[in-house]
């Protein structure tokens, strides 16, 4: 349709008077971007700000204009080279995605666009429930299933309790909240793995269930919940007057990436009439790829699933996610009405559901897009492959480890994550000399490993999620522990007293 011609602009607004200058040092700033991801192995893949530059982010608010040119040099200077650096192929700690450059664009296009996907009549919200249509196809979930862009998986988790409490309580619980409810109804308690993330337990903090209500579950060797301590622990539980409300299960845990039994865990819950979670922050999209898929069977009669596109999906930050199997559930634990948000049949408030009605937020950014980009230029299969591959790279150092005598692993390798230590002379020494070794190999920018306790010992813990790291990155890591252990694991020489 065409329209009359607006009033040009008269002034005053934080548009550029300039377009073909703005225009030339956008390019200019893309290109900076592409010419740091082309050149990330020449880069190290950490190394700590200078007091000087941290310094200069003290600075007063700025009242008057400067240059885009004048920050966008600052940004290259003091911003970029002193990030986490995980887009790097030699960042291996915690559980950091790298990212793409396709991702990075489609980010781009959603900032230029400004759309807010609270709701409302609007394309981009169809892009959202595309993405939720292809993680009901991908994970098996029933045409009545809803989904949500989050920022993480700590709160979609967070998302998921929330709705698992209404569904145990009833709606009355919103309005009641817990304490209106306890005094009629036994006390709701959780289940998860020993293993499990503390934002689970963060969850029941701020739900208001309480950190003591959540029943952490030993695990076996492979560090996988012991199912017959979780049916003992429910039990004991019913014996003493509490209502089991919700199994949490793990799918890659963030230590050493074990998977929970999801399918005996569904089983207990069905059994038990209870509300089957499942956090699957970056191993629930195992799924993609073939070889892997069969480790997660049960996620698909999960009620609920979180997860991050951020992690192993490649996608930039943030862009968490959480699957529910009954939408309705999941709109009654979070739809309000509201006089200046009411729905109508046309017009701009039309299109009702919104994503308002699915979670805490209302005004919301367009991560849906960068995800799909992500999903549609690679392609599912190829997304999977490059997950498959992190776990080829995690067994290859897994070997390594294994050959090398002075290198023991500590976990089995389940997916993608290998925890091992440098054997020290003095096993009391151990923890310690590991620490100092995971921070060398840090200041030294050859890889970036981080640490974690597995049984109580210190280990170094390469986290493969990055799609650019080959083997021969987890080889330079080796290397590197290998000879800096050797430095800072020498036995002290005997200082001479002097005569
Ligand atoms: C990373 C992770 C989380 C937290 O996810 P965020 O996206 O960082 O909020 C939760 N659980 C597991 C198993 C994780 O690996």
């Amino acid at each position: 349709m065409t329209l009359p011609p607006t009033a040009p602009p008269s002034g005053g607004s934080l548009d550029p008077t300039d377009w073909a200058e703005l225009r030339a040092q956008g390019h200019r700033m893309l290109d900076d971007m592409f010419d740091y991801l082309a050149g990330l192995r020449e880069r190290p893949v950490w190394q700590p700000a200078p007091a000087d530059v941290r310094a200069g982010f003290s600075a007063p608010l700025p009242r008057q204009p400067s240059s885009l040119e004048a920050a966008h040099g600052r940004f290259m200077r003091d911003i970029l080279p002193y990030a986490v650096g995980n887009a790097h192929p030699g960042f291996m700690g915690w559980v950091h995605g790298g990212g793409t450059a396709v991702g990075m664009l489609a980010e781009t296009l959603a900032a230029g666009l400004n759309a807010n996907l609270g709701g409302r009549n609007q394309i981009p919200i169809e892009v959202e429930r595309q993405i939720t249509r292809w993680m009901r196809e991908l994970f098996g979930f029933p045409e009545a299933a809803s989904g949500l862009f989050v920022t993480g998986t700590s709160m979609a988790n967070l998302v998921g309790v929330l709705v698992a409490r209404a569904a145990a309580l009833g709606q009355p619980v919103r309005r009641t909240g817990v304490a209106g409810q306890t005094r009629s109804t036994a006390r709701l308690v959780a289940y998860t793995s020993a293993c499990a993330h503390t934002c689970i337990a963060q969850a029941m903090d701020i739900t208001g269930l309480g950190t003591d209500a959540l029943r952490l579950i030993p695990v076996d060797r492979d560090f996988r919940m012991d199912p017959a301590a979780l049916r003992a622990a429910i039990a004991a539980d019913r014996q003493a007057g509490f209502q089991p409300f919700l199994i949490a299960g793990t799918a890659g845990t963030v230590d050493v990436g074990a998977i929970d039994p999801l399918d005996v865990l569904a089983d207990i819950a069905a059994d038990e009439g209870m509300w089957f979670h499942v956090d699957g922050a970056f191993g629930a999209l195992a799924m993609l790829a073939p070889a892997l898929a069969p480790l997660l069977a049960g996620i698909e009669r999960a009620d609920s699933i979180a997860f991050d596109f951020h992690k192993w999906g490649q996608v930039p930050y943030d862009a968490g996610f959480i699957l529910v199997r009954d939408g309705a559930t999941h709109r009654a634990a979070f739809e309000t009405s509201a006089a200046y948000l009411s729905r109508e049949t046309r017009g701009l408030a039309a299109d009702s559901p919104w994503p308002c009605d699915y979670g805490p937020d209302l005004s919301r950014g367009f991560r849906a897009l960068k995800t799909w980009f992500t999903l549609t230029v690679y392609g599912a299969d190829q997304l999977g492959a490059a997950i498959a591959r992190t776990c080829d790279v995690a067994r290859h150092l897994a070997r390594r480890v294994a050959d090398e005598p002075r290198l023991e692993l500590l976990a089995p390798v389940a997916l993608n994550i290998v925890c091992f230590r440098y054997r020290a002379d003095d096993p009391h020494a151990s923890d310690r000399l590991n620490t100092a070794i995971a921070q060398a190999v840090q200041e030294s920018g050859i890889a970036a490993p981080s640490t974690t306790r597995v049984n109580g010992t210190l280990a170094i813990r390469a986290a493969i999620v990055n799609h650019r790291t080959a083997p021969a990155d987890v080889d330079r890591l080796c290397d590197a522990v290998l000879r800096i252990g050797a430095e800072l694991g020498a036995p002290v020489p005997e200082v001479q007293s002097t005569p």
